[in-house]
């Protein structure tokens, strides 16, 4: 082999292991692994039936399904703003309903970049409350996978800033689970427990407190969780303004019917809701219409919506009009509009 064919070999090496080294790196999509929590509809599964204003009756309410309607939600919305995203359960049955420890070992063998489980609370006693809450493994301010404690923060910031319920603090709570939890030393939630990857149980909202309840039945309103800790996980991967689509969403309720069917009730959830009434959102000539359901909500939302100016218009079943408004809607968030109605509820 002359010089010439030494350096054209040396060439070509390089240029084919360049290629290769080239086509093995790694993927630039964030990661996330979803673990939707609980599941199966079975007696583990902490069974709710209330009696539900709406319907005049008794419904079920497993925790496990907003769970894994918010978790379907945030898996859809992921991939579309370029994610991967891997999670433990597509269905609610005994059988996906997985261990701890294959729940840790998907995770860890997931490549994920974070680990995210999708939850609500309960006090478990009589008096209620209404707050999101993020657990991360380790300390108050020291967690275990470095960045759990900001991770929490950016999404329960964003979970905190939904104007379609109603709060019972003027923020969010963060924990370390070895300080919010008196289990021992070092012991805290045992999905957390063997997790090595950054990130954190999410404690939505409160499904004990029977408004919240009443919404969490609502498959848009889980939609609207996930979209907010979306906007969370964009914070942390610094995609914040990559998606572009805008949200509207509110709630309809009448000023004039006061709310009996909580012990405690929280600032407009103190309003008796509007069922089956009938939301248009309209822009140059084109409309929109959402119907709030039977379950004694009010709740409307419209989601993946073009930045701009809208109206709105909110009516009952019998088109009496509850209120009108223009909307702005804005890339990457939601604007919230709750109508508070003199028009009393049940005469329409
Ligand atoms: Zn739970």
């Amino acid at each position: 082999m002359n010089t010439i064919h030494r350096i054209l070999a040396a060439l070509s090496i390089t240029l084919v292991f360049g290629c290769l080294a080239w086509a093995q790196q790694p993927s630039v999509a964030p990661r996330v692994f979803i673990n939707p929590g609980h599941g199966g509809h079975d007696s583990n599964d902490r069974p709710s039936p209330f009696f539900n204003v709406g319907v005049s009756d008794t419904v079920p309410y497993y925790e496990s399904d907003s769970n894994i309607l918010k978790g379907k939600s945030l898996m859809d919305i992921l991939r579309k703003k370029g994610y991967e995203v891997m999670t433990t359960r597509v269905n609610n049955t005994s059988a996906d309903d997985l261990d701890l420890f294959e729940i840790m070992s998907l995770a860890a063998n997931s490549g994920a970049d974070m680990f995210f489980a999708i939850h609500s609370n309960a006090t478990g006693v009589k008096r209620k409350m209404n707050f999101p809450l993020g657990l991360y493994r380790g300390e108050t301010g020291k967690p275990v996978a470095a960045g759990s404690d900001s991770i929490s923060r950016l999404i329960m910031n964003h979970l905190f800033e939904n104007r379609a319920t109603s709060w019972t603090r003027d923020n969010p709570m963060l924990a370390g689970d070895w300080t919010f939890y008196d289990w021992g030393p070092k012991v805290g939630l045992g999905v957390l427990r063997y997790n090595k990857l950054p990130g954190l149980l999410s404690e939505g909202s409160f499904h004990d407190y029977i408004p919240e309840r009443c919404r969490l039945l609502n498959h848009e309103y889980c939609w609207l969780e996930a979209w907010n800790q979306s906007l969370g996980i964009d914070d942390w991967f610094g995609k914040g303004n990559s998606y572009g689509k805008g949200v509207v969403a509110g709630r309809l309720l009448s000023k004039s019917s006061p709310r009996s069917d909580s012990d405690q009730l929280f600032g407009d959830d103190n309003y008796r809701p509007f069922n089956h009434a009938r939301v248009t959102l309209s822009r140059g000539g084109k409309k929109q219409v959402y119907y709030t359901d039977y379950v004694e909500n009010g709740f409307f939302l419209f989601p993946e919506l073009e930045p701009g100016e809208y109206e709105l218009v909110a009516e009952t079943a019998a088109a009496q009009v509850l209120g009108r408004c223009k909307v702005t809607v804005s890339p990457n968030k939601v604007t919230y509009r709750n109508f508070l109605s003199e028009v009393p509820v049940g005469l329409n």
